[in-house]
């Protein structure tokens, strides 16, 4: 258990890549308990210094594309390499237990059992935005803990996929070919936020339906304006049942960082990542603070309910609710 007398030994079991420290900092991470919240406020403060190394790699795709398989394949190769790889499974369906697209025992088998590989998912608790931040602080983690490349998965399901992309230095998206899914990546606006297109189970007759789709994908992504002036978003195809072309996946992804590391894009946006982070957050937390004054909250909803009524106009509802923010907090 960690607590105040052990923190500076759980900071060194860390850093020496325990896993089983690892996973106790997790469960720190994710408790809401203030006590909790306390230790692990400082906990991260800790490793702050030696975070930053890995690569952080964002993969989505709906559910039934092969996420699982491609990654137990892609992270296999990894470790093949001498390479070590955290997966965190951030899976905006599931409750804290119980059912969950991402998060059963039998995906990645192998590569659970891989010495060099770390898993883990995180149950969106009926609250996504919750478990994107804490994907970003487990991601953290796993870098203190020296892994060198981690993987933030998520279902290409509502605002998951977005709050990921801001999280990580290269985005991949797993498509797949036919029965109508081609154009979703696309309607999606996923092409904007794609580093990498990969179109999985090119196997057997899926062949030419691949090819087409690959062609789709890239004509589509040179009308796009472009993400960086130092990247052409790639459209690859794989099969990660056959376990083939996941090393062009993987090469793709190290050109990415090489250009972006070169021009000191990298840097940038990991920067601009962190800024985000914290706007977001204190917004967030000025929100919270606010709808806790019971007075706001109850002059809030009698304003709502006017509206509802139609004795109010929605316009002159915002007015009243900031005469009364200036009035109240704004002195
Ligand atoms: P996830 O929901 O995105 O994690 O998808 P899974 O990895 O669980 O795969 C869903 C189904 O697609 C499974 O039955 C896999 O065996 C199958 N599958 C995954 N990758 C491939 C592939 O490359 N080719 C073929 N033919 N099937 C695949």
């Amino acid at each position: 258990m960690i607590n105040d007398a052990t923190l500076a030994d759980t900071v060194r079991r860390l850093r020496l890549g325990e896993r089983a420290t690892l996973a106790q900092a997790m469960t720190l991470v994710e408790s809401q308990h203030p006590r909790h919240q306390a230790l692990s406020t400082r906990l991260l403060d800790a490793i702050m210094p030696f975070s930053g190394k890995a690569l952080r790699l964002g993969i989505t795709g709906t559910p039934g594309a092969g996420k699982s398989t491609f990654l137990e394949a892609f992270g296999m190769l990894l470790i093949r390499q001498g390479l070590r790889v955290a997966v965190i499974a951030v899976d905006p369906s599931s409750p804290v237990s119980g059912g969950s697209i991402l998060g059963d025992k039998t995906r990645m088998t192998e590569l659970a059992r891989a010495e060099g590989a770390f898993i883990r998912p995180v149950p969106s608790g009926g609250h996504l935005g919750g478990a994107c931040l804490r994907a970003r602080e487990l991601m953290l983690l796993c870098e203190a803990a020296g892994f060198d490349v981690v993987i933030v998965e998520t279902v290409g399901v509502g605002q998951s996929e977005t709050e990921v992309a801001r999280m990580v230095d290269c985005f991949v998206s797993l498509q797949i070919a036919g029965g109508g899914d081609d154009l979703q990546g696309i309607k999606k606006g996923i092409m904007e936020m794609a580093d990498l297109i990969v179109i999985n189970k090119d196997d057997g007759e899926n062949h030419n339906r691949v090819a087409i789709a690959r062609h789709m994908y890239e004509s589509a992504l040179h009308i796009l304006r472009r993400k960086y002036a130092e990247w052409q978003p790639q459209v690859l195809s794989c099969s990660a049942l056959e376990k083939r072309g996941i090393d062009e996946v993987w090469q793709a992804i190290c050109n990415f960082r090489a250009q972006l590391g070169a021009s000191g894009r990298l840097q940038q946006v990991r920067q601009q990542q962190a800024v985000d982070w914290l706007q977001k957050q204190t917004e967030a937390q000025a929100l919270e603070l606010l709808f806790a004054r019971d007075d706001f909250d109850r002059y809030y909803r009698q304003t709502l309910q006017a509206v509802k009524n139609n004795s109010l106009s929605p316009r002159t509802g915002l007015r009243h609710i900031s005469e009364y923010l200036q009035n109240h907090y704004f002195e």
